[in-house]
């Protein structure tokens, strides 16, 4: 026997109209180098059906890929809903990609039309020879001069603004398919080549549904959203599209992305919801001293693991703590959140904070399992067999786009292999050990550095620190601390060791310690152990 309900598709055109509809005087704001700009859905949503109309101009094909190279702002957002409400694909090009990388996947993609911020235009620039299929160049003027001769002969660059004003609104073309793509995003390659993403309408829809259940991050109508996560950055974890659904104000934060820009707007827009990776948060908190906090009610984090010491120092400081989030392009990216189960909450505090520190429960919607990866069984739920995290569910990805190294990725059952290692305990928590390319090796047995780096990170003295493995003539590999010190503080190697001590396994004690500036970081924000590797590949480590 069938159901007997209706077969509606889930496409973006729904989202869009509840913002249109429903709450057009709620307001996207945008803090640029020009100052802030305040705009509210009714007009957004015009503005955006006459790109749409832009769209059209232009020539893009029906499936043709519209490209971003843009920071979190309300003219991205516009994009964000144009491409696929007029059944074009929208790819958010990461402005923060090696230059080779974002030729790749210009020409991968086969992008027709980039839109780019003049803030960045001085990154795409050169590479315009590079695109084999662009053929348009529509500049965002968000500020300050730049020079727009050079281009290639049969590319036309446009201004933003003048397209929009002689535009008329389009009615969106019926999308009846709900699988046909929305947009693409690349992962930030960290190894070889970018590899592309595409999600549908229908993991879209979905995806924003789940960024608004309760047991997650939980958007509702009355937030003011702050993603400071870039919306080239998997999608802004869902923010965007949820904020839209949900008629929440959106704050966009724009090129500045600096602790003293985000703590003010954190507190003069009233921010509800404040999203963004460890390091953001690392550098923020300091500058919410004395500030107004008393809106923000969630801090979804995620990205990297999120450090014990960071969240407790939220919640000491803002009686916040951290909301840590897992999930990969690849899930769209929400999977799993760090929600406390009502039957636990009266554990100590000290519990609850090891608890925050895991990646959390898989939200609705989303299956995961811990495999063995010798014999590919599940591995105990006792939160120490460890194994490698696969997960399965309507907004992650079965294949990447036209990419042969999809195979390694995928498992003979269609799940999605992470490349994370990870535990799961008997109440379904599942803990991030290590990506497997950053564990630490140590004689068959398996150090993680994640663990190692938030035990370093709880000494009061230390900023910032990270965990490589590095070549040993015994061991095969051991942990080298790379450690950043707090401003004005002293800090020697045996100190760091002996506070470490007690808190680990004696064989997982860091064989050395180096004292650098800064850890470098990837694309977006996360620690670049590749870096690391490669700076201290030759350091030779102290005889015990
Ligand atoms: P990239 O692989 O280039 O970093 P993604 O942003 O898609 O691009 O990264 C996904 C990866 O980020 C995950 O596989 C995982 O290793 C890491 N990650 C994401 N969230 C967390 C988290 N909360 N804790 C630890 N690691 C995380």
């Amino acid at each position: 026997m069938q159901g007997l309900m209706q077969d509606f598709p889930l496409t973006i055109p729904h989202l869009f109209s509840r913002a249109e509809t429903l709450f057009g005087d709620k307001q996207i704001v945008t803090a640029l180098p020009t100052g802030v700009t305040r705009t509210t859905y009714a007009e957004w949503a015009e503005r955006t059906r006459r790109l749409g109309g832009v769209l059209d101009t232009l020539g893009i094909s029906a499936d043709g890929r519209v490209a971003t190279f843009s920071w979190n702002t309300q003219r991205h957002l516009e994009l964000y809903f144009a491409a696929p409400c007029t059944g074009r694909v929208l790819h958010t090009l990461n402005l923060r990609l090696f230059p080779e990388q974002v030729t790749y996947i210009v020409n991968h993609a086969e992008d027709e039309v980039i839109f780019v911020d003049k803030t960045v235009a001085g990154l795409l620039w050169p590479l315009l020879s590079t695109f084999t299929t662009v053929r348009h160049i529509v500049v965002v003027n968000d500020g300050g001069p730049f020079d727009t001769s050079e281009v290639p002969e049969g590319m036309e660059v446009h201004d933003y603004e003048a397209l929009l004003a002689e535009a008329s609104p389009v009615q969106w073309p019926a999308i009846d398919d709900e699988n046909r793509a929305a947009s693409m995003c690349y992962t930030s390659g960290t190894t070889g080549n970018p590899k592309g993403v595409v999600y549908s309408h229908r993991s879209t829809v979905l995806h924003t549904m789940a960024a608004m259940f309760a047991d997650s991050v939980g958007i509702c109508e009355a937030d003011r959203i702050l993603p400071v996560v870039p919306m080239f950055h998997a999608n802004a974890w869902g923010l965007a599209h949820a904020g839209v659904a949900s008629g929440a104000d959106l704050i966009m934060p724009g090129p500045d992305l600096s602790p003293p820009s985000l703590a003010k707007l954190i507190e003069e827009e009233r921010v509800t919801v404040a999203a963004g990776v460890p390091t953001i948060w690392m550098g923020v908190l300091p500058e919410l001293a004395g500030r107004d906090t008393s809106a923000l009610r969630i801090i979804p984090c995620g990205g990297s693991a999120v450090p014990k010491a960071l969240s407790e120092g939220f919640r000491e400081q803002v009686g916040l703590p951290i909301l840590q989030a897992w999930g990969m392009t690849e899930t769209s990216p929400v999977a799993t959140v760090s929600k406390i189960k009502s039957t636990l909450a009266d554990l100590p505090e000290e519990k609850l904070a090891d608890l925050r520190a895991t990646q959390g429960l898989p939200v609705l919607g989303v299956e995961i399992r811990v495999v063995d990866q010798a014999t590919g069984e599940p591995v105990k739920r006792d939160g120490i067999d460890r194994g490698e995290l696969q997960a399965a569910g309507p907004w992650i990805a079965r294949t990447y786009y036209n990419d042969e190294r999809s195979d390694e990725s995928f498992t003979a059952d269609g799940w999605l292999r992470t490349g994370d290692v990870a535990t799961i305990d008997a109440e379904g928590y599942v803990r991030l050990v290590d990506r497997t390319k950053d564990v630490v090796k140590s004689g068959g047995e398996w150090i993680s550095s994640v663990e190692l780096e938030n035990e370093i990170m709880a000494h009061p003295k230390v900023a910032e620190a990270a965990v490589i493995g590095v070549a040993h003539p015994k061991w095969q590999e051991r942990p080298l601390a790379c450690v950043v010190v707090k401003p004005g503080e002293e800090l020697t190697r045996d100190e760091v060791l002996e506070f470490l001590e007690p808190r680990v396994a004696k064989w997982w004690l860091p064989d050395d310690v180096v004292f650098i500036d800064e850890v470098p970081k990837t694309s977006v924000g996360k620690f670049s152990k590749k870096d690391l590797r490669d700076r201290f590949k030759d350091h030779v480590l102290p005889t015990a």
